[in-house]
């Protein structure tokens, strides 16, 4: 089985050797991102595995059906960037890691929470510079204020039990409730509710038509003035322009990112010699109140490793026509 791995950096290459030594796969590591230029480089590989920022659009996909590929190997959780009518059409097979570290999101979530509160992004600044003034420091317990947590899967399901050591209020809205989460006193609502009660609105739902821009100027108005909003599931599930806005007003007080509408133009690359031409991340920059992170909320030695050792399962189940529990389900054909 000759398997071409798009958009690799070193770390992958490292964890997906080491999962390969069950296997034996023969595999071909690209850097290059999996998009209609480079979809040509995975003729005759029967397997493509690729990550959130590849595109495999409704050309891309024939390209790579026309050159032989038979199975699309997601290393990664969400399948929002992949045609899936285009993939049912052509008979192709898609598989993804649901679930490779909940943890490793929910910790980094937390992690951007506390951060953003306390302002410790700019206090590391400050004390650097011989700066030990407290002035603008100035946080807010979390301890009995309030979460809203949009989205109570795997990942929210975490967040809630951590937000709940924290001794916070835990709001939730999801189309499904949990009742492990509804045991511990979290408290399903209706999304306005959500928005109209919560300190701190944090986002893991998917990004599918009906959650596109979920947060957008009518659901910022909602929101109690100097909210803290936090995205780590995927950009689109924010309309950029008006959390901008929000910004502007100050009624969002933080803003913690993770993911990011365009992010596919920058994110896991070193630009750092290079002029950004994206004015609307720029912006976002400008402020003291936004922390941004380049999706490295799932960047941890257990979840590389997870992810690794669950494609290669998923790609031997296929190879060896056992079923797949990790097989994404693709609309009908006509
Ligand atoms: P999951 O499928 O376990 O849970 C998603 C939950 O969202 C489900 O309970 C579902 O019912 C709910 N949901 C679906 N549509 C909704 C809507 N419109 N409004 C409210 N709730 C809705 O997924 P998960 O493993 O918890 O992951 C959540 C998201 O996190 C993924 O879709 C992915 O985009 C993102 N993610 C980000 C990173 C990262 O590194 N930043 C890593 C992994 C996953």
């Amino acid at each position: 089985m000759k398997i071409a791995v798009f958009s690799t950096k070193p770390y992958d290459r490292q964890f997906f050797d080491a999962a390969n030594q069950t296997y034996n796969y023969d595999l071909t590591f690209f850097e290059t991102k999996l998009t209609q230029q480079t979809a040509s480089l995975a003729q005759g590989f029967t397997t493509v595995c690729i990550f959130v920022n590849d595109e495999p659009d409704d050309i891309t996909l024939e390209i790579l059906a026309r050159n032989g590929t038979r199975i699309l190997a997601l290393r990664c959780a969400g399948f929002n960037n992949v045609d899936l009518a285009k993939a049912a059409a052509l008979d192709l097979q898609v598989v993804r890691v649901p679930a490779y570290s909940p943890y490793a999101v929910a910790e980094h979530t937390f992690g951007l929470i506390l951060t953003l509160n306390r302002k410790i992004h700019r206090a590391h600044n400050r004390v650097r510079e011989g700066n030990f003034a407290l002035e603008g420091l100035l946080g807010y317990d979390l301890h009995n204020r309030t979460i809203g947590i949009i989205g109570t899967g795997r990942i929210g399901q975490i967040v809630a039990q951590i937000a709940n050591g924290f001794g916070l209020e835990i709001l939730a809205y999801d189309l499904h409730e949990n009742a492990d989460l509804t045991a511990i006193g979290v408290k399903y609502v209706p999304l306005d509710q959500l928005l109209t009660q919560s300190h701190i609105i944090t986002l893991h739902c998917p990004l599918t038509p009906d959650s596109h821009h979920l947060i957008d100027d009518a659901a910022i108005t909602n929101m109690k003035q100097g909210v803290m909003l936090v995205n780590t599931s995927r950009g689109g599930l924010i309309d950029t322009q008006a959390v901008i806005k929000g910004l502007k007003s100050e009624k969002i007080g933080a803003l913690a990112l993770d993911v990011y509408e365009q992010e596919s133009d920058l994110f896991f690359e070193d630009l750092s010699d290079r002029i950004i031409q994206d004015d609307i991340f720029q912006r976002l920059t400008t402020f003291p109140n936004v922390l941004i992170t380049a999706h490295q909320a799932f960047f941890t030695e257990d979840a590389m490793q997870n992810i690794a050792e669950t494609t290669l399962a998923n790609i031997n189940d296929l190879d060896n026509d056992r079923i797949c529990p990790n097989l994404v389900q693709l609309p009908a054909t006509s």
